[in-house]
């Protein structure tokens, strides 16, 4: 996907512990960017055919693998379920039914409907007037949804409305505390400024840098063992560093 570092080539960089001035957390940002992009190349998320589809994979990817809830997407498309009217319709038991395969069915089925409801009450469910919204604005509201939280919130913002904003999830803190690039504070507000406080706001980029860093983290910087050898980010990566001390 084109965004505005489409072209760059920027250096490895050695990433200190200490807190990092706004230019080198941006050229280390930047830098762990590039070296994702090119070992892993575009991701072309997000994997759904409409913006509806989106924000409801949103919902359902909580505390699920995506490969489940595929099942669940693929069931509510044949029962002709993903549409709000459809979703608002289904008995409860038979949306649950429908989701099964993505864990939490019955408190997702909740959140579906919660949402379906919100978007004709407020918006005649209409998408794009949802998305004309203003982020300062639209992020509130979507918050204000029952089982929609920061993270649901700005996938949506950023995969369904295409606006900037940086999804920040478990894989991303994992990896970014690894690099030696932790905020001063453990909250979600902190590491998303992390992002957007040091990156050219630019929704294409946001979408390519987060999908890139979920593909690190499922494939090679896991929760448990990760395969620091075979990093593209080994060069610039405290924990990587030390563990291949370690390793020797
Ligand atoms: S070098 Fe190891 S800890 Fe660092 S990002 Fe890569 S896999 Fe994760």
């Amino acid at each position: 996907m084109a965004n505005k570092l489409s072209g760059m080539t920027l250096a490895p960089l050695a990433l200190s512990a200490a807190a990092m001035d706004n230019k080198s957390t941006n050229q280390a940002l930047l830098s762990i960017y590039h070296q994702l992009l090119t070992h892993y190349g575009p991701q072309n998320w997000w994997p759904a055919e409409a913006p509806f589809e989106v924000i409801v994979g949103a919902i359902l990817t909580q505390s699920a693998a995506w490969s489940n809830v595929e099942k669940a997407i693929t069931n509510l498309k044949s029962a002709k379920a993903l549409s709000p009217r459809a979703l608002r319709q289904l008995p409860l038991s038979e949306l649950a039914r429908l989701i099964h395969p993505c864990g939490y069915y019955n408190a997702k089925a909740l959140k579906l409907k919660s949402f379906a409801y919100w978007l004709d009450n407020h918006h005649a469910d209409d998408l794009n007037r949802l998305f004309a919204t203003d982020t300062n604005h639209l992020r509130p509201q979507l918050l204000s949804i029952h089982g929609i939280g920061p993270e649901t919130a700005d996938s949506i913002i950023l995969y369904a409305a295409n606006k900037q904003i940086f999804v920040i999830d478990a894989y991303t803190r994992r990896i970014i505390n690894r690099l030696g690039l932790a905020p001063d504070s453990n909250s979600y507000a902190a590491y998303q400024a992390l992002f957007m406080n040091n990156l050219p706001a630019d929704a294409s980029l946001f979408n390519e840098y987060h999908a890139l860093l979920v593909c690190l983290a499922k494939n090679v910087c896991r929760r448990n063992n990760p395969l620091c050898q075979q990093c593209c980010l080994n060069n610039i990566c405290r924990f990587g560093s030390v563990a291949s001390v370690l390793t020797y």
